[in-house]
């Protein structure tokens, strides 16, 4: 799934200085095979690529993440933006202001779940379990209607499920035009008041023109508040073909997609709604009545990518490097050793490399930090990259042993790294207070150390 393969990039890319259009490319791969397999349309897919190597090549990586994670960021942001993470408030949430009856039209083809989901809808509404704007709308006066004439098997199925929810339902028979069915719904729903009145529509096994003809009739007859999409989950590749065409017919307002409970793995839900650009308000979990829920879009992005939280991949990556880097910390002092500018120099590094000074910081055990944060100051990559070039500038044996470091190898190091020499002095006062804070920690025990730094 994505993650696992999100995760293997990132690791590859580790040490990476930035992003190229060389390793964009390879992690793009990884994405569009996650995408693919989930079922996502091949044309979705793409435009879904195309606008995050976009995006990722237009990052400036250097002083953030190391690209890998930066480009985790960039996929999980696109993501969220094209299951309509955006517009999250519109989940569940039908537009009922109407001027009673509020209309709301089913559409999609044969099977998709159409009349199972009037009455799932029917009865959400009935018992007052419709909220919006945050508050519930309260119960609802529903009529149903079916305004499918080709199949007296599914007038039949209306009036069942109607029943079953204990709403009222309007027969309707295969002699009639459905726009008559439609203007007498309506007219009946007038005179007795229904605040909603759903209208169950035919489908077809395939798009066709007479069936749009159709719909597109009852839309402009009953001028609905809600038309909604009606879409089987397990559709995959084709639901992006048979939404364009209702989206193209119709002023579609929403999606609800059902079958959720199977094994679908749901890439019908990204297809849908980048083609018709409508928030998915629905989503079916069961052939029960009761099986409907508004739809989330970070559970449905987990759901289709298997993407487990790719935020926290993120965290997790840069609390890895972390935790291998103390874990050689505390073999070092283990073992005996003590803590030298060499340590030093290699924490600096690890700490550029990640980048982010402000999380690393927060990581880091206390004392350390504190350090560390006297190289912050505001400027704290230009201040690493200066205190890494004195580091450089000496000799491994004086970064092992800094009581080397007497006056002529002091002027020697500041003006190999181009900075006055009481720069190199204070380095060298900041680090014996760490090392101090070193010896402290290693008197306090492993099991101490390791606690404070997170291991
Ligand atoms: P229509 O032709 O669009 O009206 O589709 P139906 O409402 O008749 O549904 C077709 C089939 O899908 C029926 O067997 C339903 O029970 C089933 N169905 C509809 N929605 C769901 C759902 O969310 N989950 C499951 N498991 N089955 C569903
Ligand atoms: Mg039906």
């Amino acid at each position: 799934n994505l993650t696992q393969r999100l995760s293997r990039v990132v690791k590859t890319m580790r040490g990476q200085a930035r992003l190229t259009e060389a390793n964009t490319q390879d992690m793009l791969r990884e994405v569009r095979m996650a995408l693919l397999e989930a079922d996502v349309a091949l044309p979705v897919v793409r435009d879904f690529v195309a606008r995050v190597r976009e995006r990722a090549l237009g990052q400036d990586v250097v002083g953030s993440l190391n690209p890998g994670q930066a480009l985790v960021g960039v996929v999980h942001k696109e993501l969220t933006a094209l299951m309509g993470g955006d517009q999250s408030a519109e989940a569940g949430e039908l537009s009922l202001a109407a001027q009673p009856p509020a209309v709301i039209l089913m559409a999609g083809l044969q099977g998709a779940g159409k009349t199972t989901t009037t009455g799932k809808l029917a009865k959400w509404l009935s018992e007052g379990g419709h909220v919006q704007h945050g508050r519930k709308t309260g119960k609802k006066k529903v009529l149903v209607v079916s305004a499918d004439v080709y199949r007296p098997a599914a007038i039949e199925q209306l009036r069942t499920v109607a029943a079953q929810v204990h709403v009222d339902f309007l027969p309707s028979d295969t002699t009639q035009k459905p726009e008559d069915i439609a203007r007498a719904a309506l007219d009946h729903a007038k005179r007795h008041h229904y605040e909603v009145l759903i209208v169950d529509t035919a489908g077809r096994l395939g798009v066709d023109e007479a069936m749009m003809r159709e719909i597109r009739a009852l839309y402009d007859l009953l001028d609905p508040v809600e038309t909604l999409f009606v879409v089987d989950a397990m559709q995959g590749q084709d639901a992006v073909n048979v939404a364009k065409a209702f989206a193209d017919a119709l002023p579609l307002t929403g999606v609800v997609l059902t079958k959720l409970d199977g094994d679908a793995r749901g890439g019908a839900a990204l297809s849908v709604r980048h083609v018709t650009g409508k928030p998915l308000k629905f989503v079916g979990i069961s052939e029960k009545l009761d099986g409907l829920e508004p739809f989330h879009p970070e559970r449905m992005a987990q759901r289709v990518l298997g993407m487990g939280d790719i935020v926290s991949l993120v965290e997790q990556a840069q609390k890895n490097v972390d935790i291998a880097e103390a874990q050689k910390l505390a073999a070092k002092l283990k073992s005996g050793n003590r803590f030298d500018l060499n340590d030093f120099r290699e924490q600096l590094q690890q700490v550029k490399k990640m980048g982010d000074m402000g999380s690393l910081l927060e990581k880091l055990p206390a004392q350390f930090a504190q350090a560390a944060n006297q190289l912050q100051g505001g400027q704290a990559e230009k201040q690493l990259r200066r205190t890494e070039g004195i580091l450089n500038s000496m000799t491994p044996a004086e970064r092992a042993k800094p009581e080397l470091l007497k006056a002529s190898r002091k002027r020697r190091i500041a003006a190999g790294s181009g900075v006055p020499v009481q720069e190199v002095n204070r380095l060298l006062a900041q680090f014996e207070q760490m090392q101090g804070m070193m010896k402290q920690m290693k008197k306090g025990g492993m099991a101490k150390m390791m606690r404070a730094m997170g291991g």
